[in-house]
């Protein structure tokens, strides 16, 4: 049994103030109606509004995350953090290789395996992504670049450390463009199967993988039925509490 993890990621978005406020509404929902336990949540905010979330959340089982770290402990790495900084700033998890990472900022798929070794190594829970582009999908490409990317990101694992994956077709982030179920449904299912080859069929059966892309309240009911989707990466629709809560809500099991 995979318990389904819902996972805010708020990109450049949500400075203390409005971090503040999002965590207070957050808080005053959860009052009114809780997520079953079996629900496991998180929200990565930006690095400088960690403290105030964790404080604002008080009592609500959510954890803090980051969307990015460096793969050394220490060193000249100017305007980079260290998974121990995390740690000690309170995160539980952190994104990596989100497609931006490796769109915008040109990230490797061997610095990413570097920065899921370190956060395994430091205690972090990494939530790995993977997702094809458009134009990689037309070609017919998308088994080759998730498999590749997955293989890569997770070469230097640590066996019986526990990650998660993120399936995150590029062209559903951020564009309103939310995939198919059979869609999301046939990548997730293939992508478990390249896990068993990788780390084991127990770990693979253990493993979540979510969804992201576009996922709001309304599309997340039907992609959560999915029997390989355990969960959620939610970019846009995550910066509303009261929208956050019903994605909650509806990746119950
Ligand atoms: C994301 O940032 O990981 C994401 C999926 O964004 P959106 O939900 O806005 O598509």
């Amino acid at each position: 049994m995979r318990n389904p993890f819902v996972v805010a990621n708020w990109k450049m978005n949500h400075a203390r103030a409005m971090a503040a406020q999002w965590a207070a509404t957050l808080v005053e929902l959860y009052r009114k109606e809780a997520w079953p336990a079996a629900v496991e949540t998180g929200v990565a905010p930006p690095f400088l509004s960690i403290d105030t979330v964790r404080a604002g959340v008080g009592s609500v089982p959510i954890l803090v995350g980051a969307q990015n770290m460096h793969w050394e402990a220490k060193g000249a790495f100017t305007g980079e953090l260290t998974a121990e900084m995390l740690v000690e700033a309170g995160c539980r998890f952190v994104i990596l290789g989100h497609s931006e990472r490796r769109h915008v900022f040109g990230e490797s798929d061997e610095r990413i395996a570097h920065k899921v070794q370190a956060a395994l190594h430091a205690g972090l829970l990494p939530i790995l992504c993977v997702g094809e582009t458009e134009h990689q999908r037309d070609e017919g490409r998308t088994e080759a670049v998730i498999e590749h990317q997955l293989r890569k990101g997770l070469e230097h694992h640590v066996a019986g450390r526990p990650f998660v994956l993120a399936y995150e077709p590029v062209w559903a982030i951020g564009t309103g463009k939310v995939a198919q179920p059979e869609q999301a449904q046939e990548a997730q299912g293939f992508l478990r199967h390249v896990l068993a080859s990788v780390a084991g069929s127990e770990t693979a059966k253990a493993t979540r993988i979510l969804y992201g892309g576009s996922v709001t309240a309304a599309n997340a009911p039907g992609l959560s039925k999915l029997p390989d989707v355990d969960g959620f990466l939610i970019g846009g629709a995550s910066l509303d509490a009261a929208g956050f809560h019903k994605i909650v809500l509806a990746a119950a099991p």
